[in-house]
């Protein structure tokens, strides 16, 4: 287990925006330009016109930081398309954010060095074997570079882990990305593919495969392969329902690349180039969002809700996984 003691700094703002029941989570969709054309994804389609500039992203940081959130968490598209990705993280880790950024790994080799010294954690998204992984990604290097870079962030020292979405064309390789998982000394979290968009319902799993995907990322945690996906949060899949409520909104805000606020995954009319973080908050949109949650019918199994629902509630494992992870 290794938790460094700049880990354990994020916990007394956790605690304290838990109190003031504002999210300590802040996940920015930095752009939504790609370099692959995955068939489990649809955001490299989206336009890319009024992305927020850099002074509009370091007064979100700022804003942010006013609030007491501690963990920056950067998704895409590609994050490492954009040219300021390393101002960007500079600026977050300077005013004390934990970061982290979600990346399909084709840059990471080249870019690793601008980057390294601001950057807590590297999540890789790895889908399968090489032939699987370049078969869902489109494209015949993906697996290598997603490798190459895995190995790169490693050996300058960042925190680096695998996530890999499951969907119908990867559903029985899940030993086998767990394995590549092991053999790399990496973690790895799975994600089941359910919910996305209607036009990519034909590669979801269904009810009976999301069944043979817990039971077996379960069977994978407990036979030592170096799953970090919370018990908890899996079965409250298997259970079919939430042990829970969901607390996506109290943990997360979650940004996307115009400055608009995500909930669940649709864009809402606030956003933070007009209102600070505050307004936002106490707006009845997202006073109703709070409320909304709190009853979720469709329980999307997304890993940002389940799993860090589970720290939000003080569940003594998923803190711990939180931390190592
Ligand atoms: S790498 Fe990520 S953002 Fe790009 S197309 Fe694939 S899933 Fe979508
Ligand atoms: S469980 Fe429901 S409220 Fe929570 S993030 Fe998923 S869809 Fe949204």
């Amino acid at each position: 287990m290794n938790i460094k003691i700049q880990d354990l700094k994020i916990l007394p703002n956790f605690l304290c925006n838990r109190i003031k029941n504002v999210p300590f989570i802040l996940a920015h969709s930095l752009t939504y330009k790609c370099n692959l054309k995955c068939k489990i994804c649809e955001f490299y389609k989206k336009n890319n016109k009024n992305e927020l500039k850099l002074d509009e992203i370091f007064k979100m940081l700022d804003d942010a930081k006013k609030m007491g959130m501690v963990y920056y968490i950067i998704t895409g598209g590609e994050p490492l398309l954009n040219d300021n990705l390393a101002e960007i993280v500079e600026y977050a880790k300077k005013l004390g954010f934990r970061t982290s950024i979600i990346t399909n790994g084709i840059l990471l080799k080249d870019r690793i060095k601008e980057i390294r010294k601001f950057i807590d954690v590297i999540t890789v998204s790895i889908d399968g074997p090489n032939h699987i992984h370049n078969k869902i990604r489109n494209s015949n290097i993906a697996f290598k570079k997603a490798i190459e870079g895995l190995i790169e962030a490693k050996k300058n020292g960042i925190k680096v882990k695998i996530a890999s979405t499951i969907c119908k064309i990867n559903i029985n390789y899940i030993k086998q990305i767990a394995g590549l998982a092991k053999k790399n000394s990496v973690p790895v979290i799975f994600q089941p593919m359910l919910g996305y968009s209607k036009h990519l319902k034909k590669i979801e799993l269904n009810n009976f495969e999301l069944i043979k995907y817990v039971k077996e990322v379960y069977w994978l945690k407990k036979n030592k392969y170096p799953v970090i996906n919370s018990s908890y949060a899996l079965l409250s899949i298997l259970n079919h329902k939430p042990f829970y409520k969901c607390y996506f909104p109290n943990h997360t805000i979650s940004i996307d690349p115009e400055g608009n606020v995500i909930e669940c995954l649709n864009s809402t009319n606030l956003n933070i180039k007009y209102m600070s973080f505050r307004d936002i908050f106490k707006s009845e949109i997202y006073k109703k969002f709070l409320k909304k949650s709190k009853s979720c019918k469709h329980f999307c199994r997304l890993n940002c809700a389940t799993e860090f629902n589970g720290i939000y509630t003080f569940k003594y494992s998923e803190l711990l996984h939180f931390l190592i992870s």
